[in-house]
């Protein structure tokens, strides 16, 4: 099967990846809602939420919990917004929004990829061992 997000864990540098972990990856959105907007994928391949067993399920939580503190130390994010979504990749995947005073979540921005690739660095470079 192709999956563009399990490539993405294979290849991580077809991706602005901020860290990972043994069950857990993380990478920029490419087209991202505001600064620091984040994916937080399980690295199993799980079509949605309700395909994970109940370990998978909080530890993904648990993950997703740990990163968005990590977005809000490096990028000043006044606070985190989550997101369960597949509809454009059957890969379940979290979207983790940083808000930002004053700023509308509804547009996208235009991101060059090396822009991308630096703010991944800069995220990850915030991250705790266990999660780079
Ligand atoms: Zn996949």
């Amino acid at each position: 099967m192709s999956c563009i997000f399990c490539s993405f864990i294979r290849e991580s540098h077809r991706c602005a990846k901020v860290g990972e972990d043994d069950l857990l990856f993380a990478f920029l959105d490419h087209a991202p809602m505001t600064r620091g907007h984040t994916l937080v994928i399980p690295k199993v391949h799980a079509e949605d939420l309700f395909h994970l067993d109940h370990d998978m399920y909080r530890l993904l939580f648990e993950g997703a919990r740990r990163i968005a503190a990590e977005l809000r130390m490096s990028l000043g994010a006044h606070r985190i917004e989550l997101v369960v979504e597949g509809y454009g990749q059957p890969h379940l995947h979290l979207h983790l929004v940083p808000q930002y005073e004053n700023k509308s979540v509804y547009k996208r921005r235009q991101i060059s990829t090396q822009e991308l690739i630096r703010e991944a660095e800069h995220i990850a470079s915030f991250l705790v061992p266990a999660f780079s």
